[in-house]
C-alpha cells in the first residue's frame, strides 16, 4: 500500500476536500470531476478492489452505502437522484487500485451505462 494515492489521501499526506470521514470510511471530492458533484467513498482499510473483498469485509461495505445515504442527504442531491459505480479491474476500467465507489449527482444522466 506504500504508494497507493488513495492511503496517501487518507494519512493526509496528499491533499484532498473531505466531505465525510470516520473511524473506518473517507469520502472527498473528485480531482477531475464529471459531473457536478463527483465524490469518492472509500474505506481506510486497503482493498485493492471490488474482486479483493473478504467474507470480513462485508459489514463495511455495507456500512459505506450507508455513508453514501448520508452524504446525499447532507449534500442535499438525495431527493434529485444519483448513481454509484465501481470500476473493478482492467475491463472495468479501474485506474485507481484502492476500492472506491464514485457518486455521480447534480445532473441528469444518460441511460447507457456501458460506454
Ligand atoms: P477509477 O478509474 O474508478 O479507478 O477512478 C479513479 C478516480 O480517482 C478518477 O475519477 C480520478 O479523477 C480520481 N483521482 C485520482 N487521483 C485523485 C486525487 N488525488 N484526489 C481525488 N481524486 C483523485
Ligand atoms: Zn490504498
Amino acid at each position: 500500500m506504500g504508494d497507493c494515492i488513495f492511503c496517501k489521501i487518507i494519512k493526509g499526506e496528499i491533499p484532498s476536500k473531505k466531505v465525510y470521514e470516520d473511524e473506518e470510511i473517507l469520502a472527498f471530492h473528485d480531482i477531475n470531476p464529471v459531473t457536478p458533484i463527483h465524490i469518492l467513498v472509500i474505506s481506510k482499510k486497503h482493498i485493492a478492489s471490488l474482486a479483493d473483498i473478504q467474507k470480513e469485509d462485508e459489514v463495511l461495505v455495507g456500512k459505506i452505502y450507508g455513508v453514501i445515504n448520508k452524504i446525499s442527504e447532507d449534500l442535499e442531491f438525495k431527493k434529485d437522484g444519483y448513481r454509484v459505480i465501481v470500476n473493478c479491474g482492467e475491463n472495468g476500467g479501474q485506474e485507481v487500485m484502492h476500492l472506491h465507489f464514485h457518486i455521480l449527482a447534480g445532473k441528469k444522466l444518460g441511460t447507457k451505462i456501458n460506454s
